[in-house]
């Protein structure tokens, strides 16, 4: 289902969602143990949409009991694998089935543009389940070459129950990227979404349900980070916290785990992302129109965002005017109206933090060339598309991470420098490469320190490509492809002695 409805249409099927607001635990909408609520707030409108149950350490207590009760009794993990595979297919199935009204949850919780969630989330979330329950009964174990008196098995295990905390950049996307690889391998999940968005990661426990997903596999806890999140991270029968989010709490999850049982961590962190745009790059056309949607796409909202354009002097007049011509094809408005790229920011914190750093722009000496301002629309959160030129390495804007619609030209001399530029950061999630030359496509790729570089485009790979970051960017493992197993599943050397 791709055709885009209108944006009355669109409206009309808002005002008619049935939200789940509550915590899910084995098979169950329930209230959170303490009765409390937080709300959930529509960033384009700034209207509450609902009050979502939020959980503290006596529901975590509750959901992981659940959790690893139904793990030891081994429905799921110890299920033929092939079943498995067919009951996430199914699962897979009833997403499409409802992915309209999942976009539409999606958009009114986050701000996201209608078209990005029924083009771009929907899809990719449906895949990566699909892609993940293909794996389940396609992974082999080992045989170790150990000689004719002995035969070593490799086997690989699942954890028992994984934890994932998670941002609002991509609710269902973050969702699916964990839970894929996490259930195909026989585990049980216990899931808190980011307090700003958690209906839709509650409305996909219901139908893992309805596709046969035993109750108890999968549970969402909605909640604060500080309650939820961080009793999830000392918990210690949690096996694994897979997370995503800034690397301040990423960090946390490491103390938590030296606290409590060296639970496995992996982190998906934050990013200062470059295009580099070398002295031999052509079709500036298409490097201008991509370079914009990397830093734009999800409002700048995005780990990846390549919010720092290094671009060798010599392409640099050429390559600008190109990107401000491309950047009015990024309309901002109503996320559904679906004319609209560009939607509203997701909290009123993460807003006043984006226009904080477009003063600190201006106050340091870089050039607005374009936005540069907040744009009025009722009482939503909208900033204008910003991009700043006589933007040099030390400003602020070059260097933290801004999550934000805003993004920076810096010139380089040299190829050589605009390389050291792109390398000059504590981060190292992605990088974007434009050149002419084979040989620097090669060459520049392997220097720049990143998990994901692409070439010419802006990309983060695709589901069958391992995603996460170098330094700051990421720890312990990496989400999509079949490396993501691994962070599931633990293991196990079986030794036998055949000797005669
Ligand atoms: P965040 O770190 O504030 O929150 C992420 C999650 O951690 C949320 O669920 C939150 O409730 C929880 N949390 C917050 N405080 C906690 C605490 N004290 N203890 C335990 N849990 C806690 O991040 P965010 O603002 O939601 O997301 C933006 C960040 O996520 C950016 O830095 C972005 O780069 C990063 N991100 C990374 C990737 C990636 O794959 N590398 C993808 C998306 C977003």
């Amino acid at each position: 289902m791709s055709e885009l409805l209108t944006h009355r249409e669109y409206r009309d099927l808002a005002g008619g969602l049935i939200l789940p607001v509550q915590a899910y635990i084995n098979g169950q909408f329930v209230p959170s143990v303490s009765g409390n609520t937080m709300p959930t707030v529509n960033p384009a409108t700034g209207a509450e949409i609902a009050q979502i149950s939020a959980c503290n350490e006596d529901d975590v207590n509750l959901a992981v009991a659940n959790a690893k009760a139904t793990f030891e009794a081994g429905e799921w993990a110890n299920m033929h694998p092939t079943e498995r595979k067919k009951i996430m297919l199914k699962f897979a199935d009833l997403i499409r089935q409802n992915s309209r009204e999942l976009a539409v949850m999606e958009s009114l919780e986050s701000g996201k543009p209608i078209r990005e969630c029924e083009l771009t989330d929907l899809p990719e979330t449906i895949h990566c389940i699909e892609w993940h329950a293909e794996a389940a009964d396609k992974i082999y174990d080992q045989l170790s070459p150990s000689g004719n008196d002995a035969v070593g098995l490799i086997v690989r295990e699942p954890l028992g129950v994984v934890a994932c905390v998670l941002p609002w950049n991509f609710p269902l996307m973050m969702v699916a990227w964990k839970l894929g690889p996490a259930l195909a391998s026989g585990n049980c999940v216990v899931i808190k979404p980011a307090e700003q968005t958690s209906m839709t990661t509650l409305r996909l426990a219901q139908l893992a349900l309805a596709a046969g997903i035993p109750a108890g596999v999968m549970n969402v806890l909605p909640g604060y980070g500080h309650e939820a999140g961080q009793a999830l991270g000392l918990h210690h029968d949690v096996q694994v916290v897979s997370f995503t989010g800034s690397t301040e709490i990423g960090r946390k999850f490491l103390e938590f785990s030296a606290q409590s049982n060296l639970k496995k961590i992996v982190l998906e962190c934050g990013g200062k992302n470059p295009s580099v745009v070398l002295a031999d790059a052509d079709k500036l056309d298409r490097a201008a129109e991509q370079i914009v949607y990397a830093a734009l796409w999800n409002m700048g909202q995005n780990c990846t965002a390549n919010s720092r354009v290094i671009v060798h002097k010599d392409v640099k007049a050429e390559l600008t005017s190109k990107i401000l011509q491309a950047m009015e094809e990024w309309r901002t408005g109503d996320p559904l109206d679906p004319a609209n790229a560009l939607g509203a920011i997701v909290s009123r914190e993460q807003y006043e933090q984006i226009c904080q750093y477009i003063s600190k722009g201006k106050a340091e000496g870089a050039t607005v060339l374009a936005g540069g301002e907040p744009i009025v629309i009722g009482d939503g959160l909208f900033v204008a598309p910003t991009l700043f030129d006589d933007v040099t390495p030390d400003m602020t804007i070059a260097r933290e991470e801004i999550f934000g619609p805003v993004f920076a030209i810096i010139t380089a001399d040299s190829d050589e420098q605009a390389l050291a530029i792109a390398n000059d950061t504590c981060y190292g999630l992605q990088a974007s490469l434009y050149t002419s030359s084979g040989v620097n496509a090669q060459r520049y790729a392997r220097k720049l320190q990143a998990g994901t570089v692409s070439v010419n485009c802006y990309a983060e790979g695709d589901i069958s490509t391992p995603f996460g970051g170098y330094k700051l960017s990421g720890f312990g493992g990496r989400d999509n492809s079949l490396q993501a197993h691994d962070q599931y599943t633990e293991t196990k050397t079986i030794w036998l002695d055949i000797s005669e």
